[in-house]
């Protein structure tokens, strides 16, 4: 469907529209048995550190394979898993997976797994962390929480909860995709965040559009103020990269430095950044 302009209602429909449906009810259907039948995987993209220029660890994107369609974007099905509630179990698959991934890798690197709001409301989610972090033998730090509010947060003192209880078990906690959504000032103020990932969006254009650099900066100032460190996500060049190191961010992420790739990859990687064998 179309709609016309900023909060208009009139709607036209389409050929296209029920194409659309028809992708959707058929995706809705084969994700129900995605996890069963081996379809999902995690891909690892690394982030820089711009101090050390050390690879301080990888963050888990989650990937569908279907068997006709081909590869499903996380946009596309993500929002399907958590209209239907799978997330919650296709969650504890990704956050167990990584886990396990993690705790064979060197011990100085972490792993962010990322969650959405939705996520969050569930009651069973703390303990079922605790208890992969345990089965998996990996230490509490070397986890990182993604939030990823692509949905106005709810239940705003049950969040903060929640995220309080994971940071005084040392798992850290990010804002991702800063900027953008209905991401605000407040959660800098009242979520217990270790970090603040800068969306994609800002670094693209913030060579070329001087109003965007300064809002880059001035994150990264803001961030600072508030003991939160930075990572800018989308670094695609040279430059870009350049620029964030001169404004002071703490690390990078993005197709310059690693696309993210299968696991099988990440000792090799790994072996390269630190000369340890795998
Ligand atoms: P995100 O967490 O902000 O992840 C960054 C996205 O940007 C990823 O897209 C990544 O492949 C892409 N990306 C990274 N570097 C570059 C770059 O240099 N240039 C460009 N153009 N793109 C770059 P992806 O993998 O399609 O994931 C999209 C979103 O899906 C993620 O955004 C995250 O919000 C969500 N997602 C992925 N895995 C999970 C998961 O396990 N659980 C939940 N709840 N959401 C997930
Ligand atoms: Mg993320
Ligand atoms: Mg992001
Ligand atoms: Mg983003």
């Amino acid at each position: 469907a179309k709609t016309l302009g900023m909060g208009c209602s009139i709607q036209f429909f389409s050929a296209n529209d029920d194409e659309a449906a028809t992708r959707r009810h058929l995706l809705e259907r084969d994700l129900t048995s995605a996890l069963a039948n081996d379809q999902l995987w995690l891909a690892f993209q690394p982030f820089l550190d711009l101090g050390s220029d050390r690879i301080r660890g990888y963050e888990a994107l989650l990937r569908w394979q279907h068997p006709t369609l081909g590869p499903i974007p996380p946009s596309e099905f993500i929002p399907i898993a958590e209209q239907t509630g799978l997330i919650h179990a296709i969650g504890h698959w990704a956050v167990k997976t990584a886990c396990l991934a993690a705790a064979r890798w060197p011990r100085d690197l972490r792993v962010s797994v990322n969650f959405s709001v939705v996520q969050l409301k569930n009651k069973a989610l703390l303990d079922a962390i605790v208890e992969t972090l345990a089965e998996a033998g990996l230490e509490p730090r070397r986890l990182e929480v993604e939030i990823t509010e692509n949905v106005l947060i709810s239940n705003f003192e049950e969040t903060i909860c929640l995220l309080q209880s994971l940071s005084s078990l040392s798992v850290t906690v990010a804002l991702d995709d800063f900027g953008t959504g209905y991401s605000s000032l407040t959660y800098l103020r009242k979520l217990p965040l270790s970090r603040l990932k800068i969306d994609r969006s800002f670094v693209q254009d913030m060579l070329t559009d001087a109003d965007c650099s300064a809002i880059v900066k001035s994150l990264v100032e803001l961030a600072h103020e508030l003991r939160i460190e930075v990572t800018a996500e989308g670094v695609e060049t040279l430059d870009q990269l350049d620029y964030l190191r001169r404004v002071g961010c703490d690390e990078a992420q993005g197709y310059l430095i690693g696309k993210p790739g299968r696991i099988d990859d990440i000792p090799a990687i790994a072996a390269r950044q630190f000369g340890v064998g795998s």
